[in-house]
């Protein structure tokens, strides 16, 4: 599932690809994947989709892409569109299958937003308004912006992957993080302060960029949980295999219905 990292290098990717070109032409193959205000529902598909995306990438060329959490602005003139992910979406200049949206370039390339489980979608919008939506409901950038005070009972895991509170890490960074700070995932989010809170901050960054700059070197993503994809992550799936800092089994528990891996020997 597309996470902060994927979802900027899903920004460099497009930056990089539209750089000078133009859109020269639109092919919406799946029309529940243009909506007209940001949704996860596929029913909520855009009745005039095509003309709205249409008005949007042929008016002017391809700009600067703003990402907030897991959430991207693509500017085209004073038009934009707000892309998200969703948990299958991906954007890339293959011929994947679930392909929903291509936009032909004018150097005769091709980019294709696929989404399976069309929880992803596409958001025709202007910058101003676009800025809105982009930020809307979301904590500050896991990336860009200092860690927040964690409040609270529920346990820090849970916390950090509610996007109302820091924006972009889901169950994979989240435990991965923690394991870097060696912070039980069960600590309550409103212990975790001073010097652990400085220690979480500082995994949270390591933990992204260190993702971003492993995916820098593929031109296309893989997600971790594509058939064939690698698992470069030391605790991800790994239950029962040794931790690489402390040798203990690494275990897995359930917490808001989501699978944790984490170190029973070296997460405190
Ligand atoms: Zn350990």
């Amino acid at each position: 599932m597309p996470e902060l990292p994927e979802v900027e290098t899903c920004r460099r990717s497009l930056s990089r690809w539209t750089a000078g070109r133009r859109v020269v032409s639109v092919d919406l193959l799946d029309p529940r994947s243009v909506r007209q205000g940001r949704s996860d529902r596929p029913t909520a598909g855009h009745p005039e989709g095509k003309a709205a995306l249409q008005a949007v990438v042929l008016a002017a060329a391809p700009g600067d892409i703003e990402r907030h959490g897991k959430r991207l602005l693509w500017h085209f003139g004073a038009r934009a569109l707000l892309l998200h992910l969703g948990m299958t979406g991906r954007w890339s200049r293959a011929a994947p299958a679930y392909a929903k949206v291509r936009l032909r370039l004018d150097d005769g390339e091709a980019l294709v937003f696929a989404d399976p489980r069309l929880l992803g979608g596409i958001v025709p919008t202007e910058v101003e308004s676009g800025r809105i939506l982009l930020r809307q409901g979301l904590g500050p950038d896991a990336l860009d912006a200092p860690l927040p005070a964690l409040m609270g009972r529920r346990p820090i895991k849970v916390a950090l992957m509610d996007q109302t509170v820091v924006a972009g890490l889901g169950n994979l960074h989240a435990a991965e993080a923690l394991w870097r700070a060696g912070i039980d995932p069960r600590v309550p989010a409103g212990d975790v302060i001073g010097e652990r809170h400085t220690a979480l901050q500082k995994a949270v960054r390591d933990q992204l960029e260190g993702t971003l700059t492993m995916l820098s070197k593929d031109e296309e993503i893989e997600y971790v949980e594509d058939a064939g994809a690698d698992n470069p992550f030391p605790l991800y799936q790994r239950a029962g295999s040794p931790c690489p800092r402390c040798g203990a089994a690494i275990a897995k528990l359930t917490q808001a219905g989501r699978s944790t891996w984490w170190c029973p020997g070296c997460q405190r």
